[in-house]
């Protein structure tokens, strides 16, 4: 392959366009349904991890409207959300794909799609000096509320936040102070007045409803900034008050109804600072990468042991939804040692806490909202608590605590759709990761697993069932342990994750999972349902 600078200029070049700074931005047209457009087509490099920058230079016989697409500085969104693919071996071929992909861009500007392409982007086109993380919590949501405008940042790195009032006390910031926020149950729209430069403008572009305009007008006097909470953006703005109404604002003498009167008549002179919102608040955040798929939120989990296979999981829980809106329970009854550093979530700072501490810790550090409850204790003691779980999970990968759990679970009243045991564990020195799911239903238990005491398992995935694992001996000061690296438990945490999440959407699929790791030792498990087995102690009659 020849130097690809050349393929590309080849390829311009005979689609009309000419290098029009070195070494390599190039002019010429593109046609829009059938509209000639001329645009810059910037391209430094050619391995396309930087795309090139495409700007509209001349709109030609394009509609004199702002366009979809079109960045402040006219430059086009040619990337739709899936990004775009392009051949490092073809660098002419992506040239023109671009191309092609710039033209449906300006297309879509003129679709029917174009309303709903600036609404969704309406954040965007906004502007603003900077972002702000909005953690309210979009179900309570409603009218027009308080909440409080944290500065938590420096002055080098400015960091703003919005949060229900008197959350977050814990955090250190520079300034709190009060916020309103405007919920609106209807997509903001993009018309010509969103871009004015006054309330008077804004106020008008909103529709100028009573309440709304009343809310603006006492927090503009109240020297408070605003946010506007839609289903298509979430934007806001500091009150840019002119000198003589700041005067009056300063002498605290004035009173409030006086003020207000006097902002009504000044809209059009009281101009806005404008800031994004960023959504930031647990629920979104749990949600955003589960599509619309049910996630952990709002249920009652307790997960027993967290050691490698429970902090792991613990975080990929929390990750899920657990803690948000429900209480997340972890117990343990070990302390951190630093023979736990090789394969657990915690780290230096944790030695000789107590794990279950330490992991609520670290997952209130994922954010302030997690309601995480640990419990230095062992669980199997605290059954009634435990007993109200809707999901307990077992990460301790100790065959007698299971057996206990299992016990107690299967003379629990509580039916399958009240209270599920999710077990979770490594089998052998890393061989593979196992769950298994118990909904009390026709399916066996986890003592059928392995109906005889110190028989077979069923379904082991090992080669040669009789070969114990290697054991680390017991030294002083510290027990004897299994070891294996952190692969094993990593992989049991994410297959209980999967359980777990399956479960939430009432789809439990297969209960017993399977994934070897270990091919010399191990050999596959084909995922199943196993049944309950006749004369088992716990589930047998
Ligand atoms: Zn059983």
């Amino acid at each position: 392959m020849g130097d690809p600078i050349w393929s590309v200029d080849a390829t311009l070049k005979a689609k009309g366009f000419s290098l029009s700074f070195p070494p390599s931005t190039y002019r010429g047209s593109i046609y829009p349904h059938g509209n000639r457009v001329t645009i810059e087509i910037e391209l430094h490099d050619l391995t396309f991890v930087e795309l090139p920058k495409v700007t509209l230079i001349d709109r030609g016989s394009l509609q004199e409207k702002t366009l979809a697409h079109l960045n402040a500085d006219n430059t086009i969104c040619y990337v739709g959300e899936a990004g775009l693919p392009l051949d490092l071996y073809e660098p002419g071929g992506s040239v023109l794909r671009i191309l092609r992909e710039t033209e449906i861009a300006l297309e879509r500007s003129f679709g029917d799609q174009a309303a709903n392409d600036f609404e969704a982007e309406l954040a965007s086109y906004w502007g603003g000096a900077y972002n702000v993380y909005v953690a309210l919590p979009p179900s309570t949501a409603k009218g027009i509320e308080h909440a409080e405008f944290l500065d938590i940042g420096t002055a080098e790195t400015p960091l703003f936040m919005v949060v229900s009032t008197g959350k977050w006390k814990h955090l250190p910031t520079r300034s709190r102070r009060p916020i309103r926020i405007i919920s609106l149950p209807n997509k903001l729209k993009y018309e010509p007045a969103f871009k004015s430069k006054s309330l008077a403008g804004i106020i008008n572009w909103l529709g100028s409803k009573a309440l709304i305009r009343d809310a603006i007008i006492a927090a503009t006097a109240a020297s408070e900034h605003i946010f506007l909470n839609s289903p298509n953006a979430l934007i806001g703005w500091k009150p840019a008050l002119p000198a003589n109404l700041k005067m009056l604002q300063k002498a605290g003498s004035i009173r409030k109804a006086f003020l207000e009167k006097k902002v009504a008549k000044s809209l059009g002179d009281i101009g806005l600072e404008r800031m994004i919102g960023i959504r930031f608040d647990l629920q979104t955040i749990v949600q955003r990468n589960l599509l619309a798929k049910t996630s952990l939120a709002g249920k009652k989990i307790s997960l027993i042991g967290a050691g490698t296979i429970g902090g792991n999981l613990a975080r990929l829980l929390v990750q899920a939804g657990a803690g948000c809106g429900e209480g997340f329970a972890i117990y343990d009854t070990d302390v951190f040692r630093p023979g736990n550093l090789g394969r657990h979530v915690l780290g230096f700072a944790d030695i000789d806490r107590a794990k279950a501490d330490a992991m609520a810790s670290f997952l209130r550090g994922f954010h302030p909202d997690v309601q995480v409850r640990p419990f230095h204790r062992n669980a199997l003691t605290e059954w009634n608590a435990l007993e109200r779980s809707d999901l307990i999970i077992d990460a301790t990968g100790e065959y007698n605590v299971a057996i206990a759990l299992n016990d107690l679970r299967m003379k629990s009243t509580r039916d399958g759709n009240e209270l599920a045991i999710l077990h979770t564990w490594v089998f052998g020195n890393g061989i593979a990761a196992q769950t298994f799911l118990n909904l009390k239903d026709n399916f066996g238990c986890y003592r059928c697993l392995r109906p005889i005491f110190d028989g077979p398992w069923r379904y082991a995935p090992v080669k040669d069932i009789k070969k114990l694992p290697d054991m680390a001996p017991a030294i002083c000061g510290e027990a004897g342990y299994i070891p294996f690296a952190a692969d094993a438990p990593v992989t049991a945490a994410s297959l209980a994750l999967r359980a777990s999440l399956d479960w939430a959407a009432k789809r439990p699929g297969q209960r017993l999972r399977t994934i070897t790791l270990d091919y010399d030792d191990g050999k596959d498990v084909k995922w199943t349902s196993p049944l309950r087995i006749n004369g088992c102690p716990a589930c047998g009659s």
